[in-house]
């Protein structure tokens, strides 16, 4: 703690800080920047030597930075087809890991500016509770204790290790370790068709890599609507060496010149690989920090309960992000952090969003929000779905992407949109009006009705609702007799 901080601590007479943060992901550095703004005093303690957790380290932020550069991999190859050859891409990877921890350095730097601004006390170190308002913090050389009135668990998540691999072998990644980067391997497997999965399988694809992917249920992606997934499932089923569904790796053995993997299932048999990727979910940290020392309950698989306002059973202490439970999303953990941090300064905020959008950053994206149609339907809901097929817009069409569609879900009584499901070049920044209109209660009509930029691929979203609604006229839809 700073001189300045010990002094206004000693003056107040109580704790060394008025709320900590433990983590400092998105949801743990956007709980200490609000609750500083809020004028509490804050520490932000992070085991590494970089805010931002996994998102803007190793996630979210490295791979976007990277299928951009896939992105533009197979734009160039593509426009062959129009024309236009650029020959075959060079790839400097010194250069290209060089990009991706540039942008990554960007952000945590930029992180660790603002926090400063804030005057937030950032402690890298392992914290551990102490007691209900005591914490100890091992770092590198040293360890100490902290006292705190108010504290923030955003400890987040790990990847899953599947057992009968060879953890060790620098040939088995999981996600933080593909996106070191260290080698385009020429056979990659992926195991688990997954967000995580396919986003690697993605990259590397585009970097030269031949892929498989294996997935354990019936269906990549499992839980999202199954028509919403086909057109991802179509293209990577032409350019990548298998897919294969149904199937489970059952374990890895280590060969001189490979690894290899054997297959069980609707695949069976084995085969070589030069690097095998692991990508088959996470697990919440939240058994690692000795909650129980501060009476914080953790169920027996690592998540941390919390009630809407973010508390724990112990109602100084409250959780957000990964650790509280699904969907394991950055954004969910952002919005619930300003959450925590107002609660925490004495503020009625509660999380009371009605929906979180999710985003398979793929070729094409895939993006959903609200009720899924599978969910509709096992719960016999009366809706109605407006669906407009991308090959019917101009722009898709231009872009040469018209695979996709745009797929919008309505409470036939309300007539208000409940869901959605856009897969397509873009789905993802889409995405985000169709929770803007679940969140405002929008009708079919209030969308439909709604001027859209013409040619834009958001025309869909309108589109889709005047499909719900009859008025659709850039398709000829038969009437229905009676
Ligand atoms: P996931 O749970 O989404 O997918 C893992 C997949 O692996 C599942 O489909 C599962 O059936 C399969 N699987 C499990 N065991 C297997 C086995 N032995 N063999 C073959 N397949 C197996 O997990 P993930 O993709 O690792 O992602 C983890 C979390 O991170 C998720 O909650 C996800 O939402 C989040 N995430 C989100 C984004 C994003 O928003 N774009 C990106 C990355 C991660």
């Amino acid at each position: 703690m700073s001189n300045a901080n010990k002094k206004k601590a000693a003056a107040s007479g109580d704790h060394d800080y008025e709320l900590v943060v433990i983590g400092s992901g998105p949801g743990g550095y956007t709980a200490a920047f609000r609750a500083a703004d809020l004028g509490l005093r804050v520490a932000l303690i992070e085991r590494f030597p970089t805010l931002g957790g996994v998102c803007l380290n190793v996630g979210c932020i490295p791979s976007k930075a990277l299928l951009h550069t896939g992105k533009v991999i197979e734009e160039a190859a593509a426009m062959e087809q129009h024309g236009v050859s650029f020959g075959e891409p060079f790839i400097d990877l010194d250069k290209l890991r060089g990009f991706k921890d540039q942008v990554v350095g960007k952000l945590t730097g930029g992180l660790a500016g603002m926090a400063k601004k804030r005057k937030i006390e950032v402690i890298q170190g392992v914290a551990e509770f102490k007691g209900p308002n005591l914490l100890s913090v091992a770092g590198s050389d040293s360890n100490k204790k902290i006292s705190f009135a108010k504290a923030v668990i955003a400890v987040g998540s790990q990847s899953l290790e599947l057992a009968n691999m060879p953890w060790g072998d620098p040939r088995l990644m999981d996600s933080t370790d593909a996106l070191e980067l260290e080698e385009i391997p020429d056979r990659l497997l992926v195991i688990g068709g997954g967000i995580i999965g396919l986003e690697m399988a993605c990259i590397f694809e585009a970097l030269g890599s031949k892929v498989t992917v294996v997935e354990l249920t019936p269906q990549l992606m499992p839980g999202v609507d199954p028509d919403l997934v086909k057109p991802l499932q179509r293209r990577i089923g032409k350019r990548y060496a298998a897919v294969h569904l149904d199937t489970r790796v059952t374990r890895v053995d280590v060969d001189d010149h490979a690894l290899v993997a054997h297959f069980e299932g609707k695949h069976s048999g084995k085969e070589n690989f030069d690097r095998v990727l692991v990508a088959v979910g996470r697990t919440p940290n939240g058994a690692k920090i000795n909650a129980k020392s501060a009476g914080v309950n953790v169920t027996s698989r690592g998540y941390i309960p919390t009630d809407k306002q973010m508390r724990t059973n112990v109602p100084h202490i409250v959780a957000i992000g990964d650790v509280v439970g699904q969907p394991m999303l950055a954004h969910k953990a952002t919005h619930e952090g300003k959450v925590a941090a107002e609660v925490c300064a004495g503020g009625k905020s509660a999380f009371d969003a009605r929906v979180i959008p999710s985003v398979a950053y793929t070729d094409p994206e895939v993006a959903w929000v609200g009720v899924t149609e599978s969910e509709a339907k096992k719960n016999k809901l009366d809706y109605g779905v407006g669906k407009f097929p991308w090959a019917a817009s101009g722009r898709a069409l231009g872009i040469d992407r018209s695979e996709g569609f745009t797929k919008l879900l309505f409470d036939k009584s309300t007539r208000r949109i409940i869901g959605a499901g856009i897969t397509g070049v873009n789905a993802g920044d889409l995405i985000a009006e169709c929770a803007l209109a679940i969140e405002m209660g929008c009708e079919a009509e209030d969308i439909g009705l709604t001027i859209h930029p013409h040619p834009t691929l958001s025309e869909s979203i309108a589109m889709a609702a005047e499909v719900f609604e009859g008025t659709i006229t850039d398709l000829y839809v038969p009437k229905k007799k009676g």
